[in-house]
């Protein structure tokens, strides 16, 4: 039996990251993948694959809608989805191919196949073709992801009612797309399919979208939604049934007050969340021990009830996020290799990719009210910006919260053009604890989008904003 220093289960962000990271700091290294392609559901069915159609949906709505106040004519504009979604097949194809460089030019061995622990320090390897292996290992990080949830009593036949899996390799623009679930998933691909011409109805149990974010973030969102790619929203409204006949999907749901709704569509996408993927990883066998939600039970350092087996990524308590996953993969592997590395959780950076894009670290004001923490707010509006104007993209603002007596910046939340990659500066700053006057004394080049926190900086320190 080959034995190694550390195996890691699963190829996505979490463990293709913690896997190069041991093999970095000298430990002999596997890694086992059920699936032929390495990377997970990020590179594979998720943030990769949704960005590449969000890209290209983005440039065809700008030339149906926006070219022409640009002085740019364009004649017979039309959509060819078999080509957007080849391209989106050639980006995961070349990501993931960089994954088995990266794994080679590391000397990570990997085995394609089904991991199932046999006992703490032995996995066994399931192959396509049904022949098994087992390896030995001093160490093993589960790294396993997870799966879309569904709702109960429905069915997902995956043709019309649909995950996001599916709804990224759709064959048609649906007429009308229903989507169970206002957070990330629902309104990254609902925007995909409402920009290329499909009517898009959001169904949301709760009072707003992307709830887990500032309020205000979801509410301005809502508004530009509507206003620019017609969304339709039932907040409060639960989902009671879903049904599909041959093309066509019904959605029934009912509100607080007990009104009922039904919504025809051709697609239904369900979007309420994800579940941790442990499907016949043999965590028994091994004695490791899940939480009520089916989630793998890890202390502070990232360690299972078993020593010397560590879990990592979706598959633990936290935020669903590829970074997330990235930065426990190098934490256990650091760790491993007897350093001491940290993780800031409250500064993982949260971002939706719709347009205007979403950004957010730190404390909401809702926890920082929970939390009974005196705070200063500081805000900048895109309209005011020339750079957001220069490009047509003035929706959304910039919302600083700072803490009242120390001016700690405490959180950051935008809406608006390129705030995913905006929101690094708020990480840094507030990774180095600067107050809002550091961030407002900065010099920030100009035109920029960047200048607009700077200015809501400038509100949080003193209702000093100069260009509003
Ligand atoms: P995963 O990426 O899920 O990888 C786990 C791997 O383990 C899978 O390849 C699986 O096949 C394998 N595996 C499972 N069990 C076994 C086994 N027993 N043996 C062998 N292999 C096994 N996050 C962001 O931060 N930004 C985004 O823009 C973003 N967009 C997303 C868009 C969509 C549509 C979706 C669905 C998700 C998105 N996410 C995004 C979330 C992100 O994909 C996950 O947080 C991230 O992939 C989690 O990484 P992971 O390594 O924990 O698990
Ligand atoms: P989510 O948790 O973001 O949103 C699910 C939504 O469904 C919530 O608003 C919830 O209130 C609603 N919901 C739940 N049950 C419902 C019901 N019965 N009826 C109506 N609404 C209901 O989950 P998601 O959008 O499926 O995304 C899954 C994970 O993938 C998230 O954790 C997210 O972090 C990750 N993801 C991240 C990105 C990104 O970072 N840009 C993109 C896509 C996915």
């Amino acid at each position: 039996m080959e034995k190694f220093d550390v195996t890691v289960i699963g190829s996505g962000p979490g463990g293709y990251v913690a896997a190069i990271r041991c093999a970095q700091l000298g430990m002999k290294t596997a890694i086992i993948e059920r699936y032929p392609s390495l990377g997970g559901t990020c590179l594979n069915v998720g943030c990769i694959p949704s960005k590449a159609l969000l890209d290209s949906s983005e440039h065809y709505f700008n030339a149906a809608h926006n070219f022409t106040t640009h002085g740019i004519e364009v004649k017979g504009l039309k959509v060819n989805l078999e080509q957007m979604i080849a391209r989106k097949r050639d980006v995961v194809k070349i990501t993931c191919d960089g994954i088995n460089f990266l794994m080679k030019k590391n000397k990570i061995t990997v085995f394609n196949g089904h991991g199932s622990f046999v006992n703490k320090n032995t996995v066994e390897i399931t192959k396509a073709d049904g022949s098994k292996e087992q390896i030995e290992s001093a160490k093993t990080i589960i790294a396993t992801g997870s799966k879309p949830s569904s709702l109960p009593g429905i069915e997902i036949d995956k043709k019309r009612v649909i995950t996001s899996t599916e709804a990224l390799e759709l064959q048609e623009i649906p007429k009308h797309l229903v989507v169970i679930g206002g957070g990330v998933i629902g309104l990254e691909l609902g925007s995909v399919y409402a920009r290329l011409g499909a009517k898009v109805s959001v169904v949301e149990f709760m009072d707003g979208i992307i709830g887990t974010m500032d309020k205000g973030l979801g509410k301005e969102l809502q508004r530009v939604l509507k206003k620019e790619l017609g969304f339709e929203f039932y907040l409060k409204h639960k989902v009671t049934g879903v049904s599909a006949k041959k093309n066509e999907v019904t959605v029934t749901a009912e509100n607080s007050k007990g009104e009922k709704v039904e919504l025809k569509s051709d697609y239904c996408l369900v979007a309420v969340g994800r579940k941790p993927y442990t499907d016949n990883l043999g965590l028994d066998k091994a004695g490791v021990k899940t939480d009520n939600r089916g989630k793998v039970e890890t202390d502070d350092h990232l360690q299972t009830n078993v020593p010397g087996i560590y879990a990592i990524g979706d598959v633990v308590k936290g935020a669903m996020l590829a970074h997330k996953a990235e930065e426990e993969g190098v934490f256990v592997a650091e760790l491993m290799a007897g350093q001491k590395p940290h993780i800031n959780y409250n500064l993982v950076p949260g971002v939706v990719y719709t347009w205007p894009e979403v950004a957010s670290v730190g404390l909401t004001e809702e926890q920082l009210k929970e939390q009974n923490k005196k705070y200063k707010t500081g805000s900048f509006s895109f309209k005011a910006s020339g750079r957001a104007r220069a490009s047509m993209d003035t929706d959304g603002f910039i919302k600083v919260l700072a803490d009242t007596d120390t001016d700690e910046v405490l959180g950051v939340h935008m809406i608006g053009p390129r705030a995913a990659d905006m929101i690094a500066e708020a990480v840094i700053a507030m990774e180095y604890r600067a107050s809002a006057e550091d961030i407002a004394r900065t010099c920030h080049a100009h035109p920029s989008f960047t200048e607009s926190f700077k200015e809501a900086c400038l509100d949080a320190t003193g209702k000093r904003s100069i260009h509003m």
